[in-house]
């Protein structure tokens, strides 16, 4: 059985005192499924938001991370410098990092190796634009984003990898994939790690959907037999719906 897991990805949301208040009404929250909950704030709350629930089952990610172990990289946050504030997951390739901050395939495959060498998981982001999708082309990207950033590890890498599919054309737009579409590419992605590290690998890696995930269609998304879960954007910023989304499995 594999994990079920919902993860709210803040982006660049909430200040400190707005993280607080979140935070509380998300205590509030009564999970009543078996999907595992994670929160990723910006980085100058990560320690608040840790400290406030760590005794809780909400686990606190971090939106990215730089794959150099320290040195002049001005801005930039490392593997180590997350797990100094409780982080034990981070999100890597957002199709926003890849966008707006040039991240490349290369980087990628570094960043998750120094993840992994710190002992952090990894919820690995992909997808294709919508450019792709209408010319046919949706599934030769996405094996080539994975094939790119992942296939160097060895097979017992991937018990600390997480993937998230998530098509660019559905993120914040409104506009989600169908939950056939959805389930199309997941089993897909599955054959694709099968293909290269067997089916014990494939079948036991949880794949995340990701895109316009509301309380009004997660329960049908989730209920695809390849979807695992979902990255949440817009909603994960109210904790009522965010937990609506939990509680859909
Ligand atoms: C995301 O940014 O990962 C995301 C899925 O955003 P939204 O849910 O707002 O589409």
């Amino acid at each position: 059985m594999r994990q079920q897991i919902v993860a709210g990805n803040w982006k660049m949301n909430n200040d400190l005192a707005q993280t607080e208040t979140l935070i509380t009404n998300l205590k509030n929250q009564v999970k009543t499924s078996k999907a595992e909950v994670m929160i990723a704030p910006t980085f100058t709350n990560l320690w608040q938001a840790y400290q406030t629930l760590k005794d809780t089952d909400i686990e606190v990610i971090a939106q990215n991370m730089h794959f150099a172990a320290n040195g002049a990289y001005t801005g930039e946050i490392s593997a180590s410098m997350l797990k100094s504030v409780g982080v034990k997951t981070v999100i890597l390739g957002h199709s926003e990092r890849r966008e707006y901050f040039g991240e490349t395939d290369e980087i990628l495959a570094k960043k998750v190796d120094a993840a992994l060498a710190n002992e952090l998981r990894v919820i690995f982001c992909f997808g294709e634009v919508l450019a792709d999708r209408k010319s046919g082309n949706h599934e030769a990207v996405v094996e080539s984003q994975i094939k790119n950033a992942l296939f160097h590890l060895e097979a017992s890498a991937f018990k600390n990898i997480v993937l998230a599919y998530e098509p660019v054309w559905a993120i914040g737009t409104g506009e989600t994939a169908s939950p056939e579409q959805a389930q199309d590419m997941h089993a897909f992605i599955r054959k694709t790690l099968s293909n290269k590290y067997g089916a014990d690998v494939a079948n036991s890696v949880s794949i995340l959907y990701g895109g316009s995930v509301k309380p009004n269609n997660a329960q049908e998304i989730f209920g695809k037999p390849d979807v695992d879960g979902g990255l949440i954007g817009g909603a994960a910023l109210n904790a009522d719906d965010f937990f609506a989304i939990v509680n859909a499995f």
